[in-house]
């Protein structure tokens, strides 16, 4: 591992991970820094999971600019990586008179972002789409490439490809200071360690104000939106065919129900300004409200069963738009306020932050090669392990299933153990098998899944089942040759 990495970028959420990808095309030596124990545990583990179009987008902002290239970059990436989508389209629904006026500027909006397969559509054409929609729609505006994309496997993959091409991850490492020293970037973490970087990206999500603080700037402050959301069972899935988008507001895009790449039915999100950039509990007020825009929109969800509900917090600024600035003298960029967007968006960010980078004198020489490397299915739209007969023929493993739920294999559980970025908590196993993520919530099979995870990992089971509830880890660095390099103490 290098002493001095040309690079450092703070955070290991969508956006991170997604720019040290992108710079690990490049012969750089570069870290990224995560505060917690895995890759994608921030916001990007927490929202709604669509893959946006950027048809609502304000014309003109870099959002809109960077959601459309990400479109774009991300239809090639998600068939090479393996990343679970679905491209359903979306149906913004016109519930009444004056909303369905707004139709007309909307479809504006999205020919002028770039969108130009969208179109208005009649109450009955919705119903057509929807049958099971409540009555009383005006119309509607159907958005072909509102999709549904993985959150959880994008940033593993990201940070996969980046580790697989030279990076160095390291997790558990909260940046606690950044100072300045013999014209490099001097960043301490816990324990006093140093990671010292001639170029710095802070994308550091929700604590991306109070990094930019860290290097002199007060340019925007981080709000956190809370957006609470109910997840219901896979019987739900038949009830809807598309996104079921609402009129969006300028405060929020506003409460959508739409099916998840697990099958699941989303119904949500709230959105609620906090002063807690900490609080992703779930409110009864914020789920009621939820219960009763869903009863609105679609009455039969509210008779399926509920299998889970979360909250997320949006890093909402006093600006309308992403805060990416880029500071060439101390050749620092910013990638702040990644608001409602940033799943759909990070592949434009990254490439776009690799450009100012550039302009900021960090050479970008190509490597000879890329690497890259593809994502065990975890979505309902391709096959799963179990249902793979020349599979489970090669290792009986993908024929034991572990999670009955959500039908996870022990072969898919060991897989993902052993993975570049391997799954050391039962959070990370959830992310990136789905095991525990179903209607019994792990009841059935944590207890299996931690002798699994205790066993292949040499972890006492009791300290697993605690960093389940909370408890720090002990820093953790990561390269493609060295997976499990441990410092410090628990
Ligand atoms: C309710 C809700 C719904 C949403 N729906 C969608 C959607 O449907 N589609 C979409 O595209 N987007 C959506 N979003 C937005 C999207 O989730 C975010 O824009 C995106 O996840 C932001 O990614 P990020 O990497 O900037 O932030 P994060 O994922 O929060 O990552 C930042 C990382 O930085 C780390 N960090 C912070 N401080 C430090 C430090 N000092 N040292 C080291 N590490 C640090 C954090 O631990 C975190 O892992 C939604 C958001 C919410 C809340």
């Amino acid at each position: 591992m290098p002493t001095t990495y040309d690079i450092a970028i703070i955070g290991a959420g969508a956006v991170g991970t997604a720019i040290a990808r992108e710079l690990s095309r490049y012969q750089l030596d570069i870290a990224l820094l995560e505060a917690k124990a895995d890759v994608g545990m921030g916001t990007t583990k927490a929202n709604t999971a669509i893959w946006h179009t950027g048809f609502d987008a304000k014309p003109g902002t870099l959002e809109a600019r960077l959601l459309r290239r990400s479109y774009a970059l991300l239809e090639d990436y998600v068939e090479q990586a393996g990343i679970p989508t679905e491209r359903l389209g979306g149906l913004l629904v016109a519930w009444t008179k004056e909303q369905y006026h707004t139709l007309p500027s909307l479809l504006e909006r999205a020919h002028t972002n770039g969108v130009t397969d969208v179109r208005i559509i009649s109450a009955e054409e919705v119903y057509a789409l929807e049958p099971n929609l409540n009555r009383g729609a005006w119309g509607g505006l159907f958005v072909p490439g509102e999709s549904l994309i993985c959150p959880f496997t994008l940033p593993i993959a990201y940070a996969t490809e980046a580790l697989l091409n030279g990076a160095t991850l390291k997790l558990n490492f909260p940046v606690q200071n950044v100072r300045q020293e013999n014209g490099l970037h001097v960043l301490t973490g816990p324990g006093g360690q140093t990671v010292r970087a001639r170029y710095l990206v802070n994308a550091a999500g929700l604590y991306s104000d109070e990094i930019d603080h860290m290097l002199g700037h007060h340019d925007f402050t981080v709000t956190p939106r809370r957006g609470e959301l109910i997840v219901y069972d896979k019987f739900a899935r038949r009830l809807i065919n598309h996104v079921i988008l609402p009129v969006p507001t300028p405060v929020t895009k506003g409460v959508l129900i739409s099916p998840t790449v697990y099958g699941n039915v989303l119904l949500g999100p709230t959105a609620e300004d906090l002063d807690d950039k900490t609080n992703t509990a779930t409110s009864a007020i914020g789920l009621q409200s939820l219960l009763e825009k869903g009863r609105a929109i679609l009455p039969d969800l509210l008779n399926e069963e509920v299998t889970a509900t979360y909250a997320g917090l949006r890093a909402a600024t006093e600006h309308k738009d992403y805060q990416i600035r880029l500071h060439a003298a101390q050749r620092y960029v910013c990638v702040g306020g990644i608001r409602s967007t940033g799943v759909s968006a990070s592949l434009g960010i990254a490439e776009y932050v690799a450009g100012l980078l550039a302009k900021a004198g960090l050479p970008l020489r190509p490597k000879g090669e890329f690497k890259t490397h593809r994502m065990p299915n975890i979505g309902e739209a391709r096959p799963r392990p179990h249902q793979q007969d020349d599979r489970i023929a090669q290792n009986p493993d993908y024929g034991r299933v572990v999670c009955h739920c959500e039908k996870v294999t022990a072969g898919e559980i060991l897989d993902a153990i052993h993975s570049p970025i391997p799954a050391r908590t039962l959070d990370a196993l959830r992310r990136r098998t789905r095991a525990m993520q179903g209607r019994c919530q792990g009841f059935n099979c944590q207890a299996a899944i931690v002798d699994i995870l205790a066993r292949e990992t040499g972890q006492n089971p009791e300290v697993l089942l605690a960093l389940d509830r909370g408890h720090m880890p002990k820093p953790l660095t990561l390269t493609a040759t060295d997976h499990h390099a441990e410092e410090g103490q628990s």
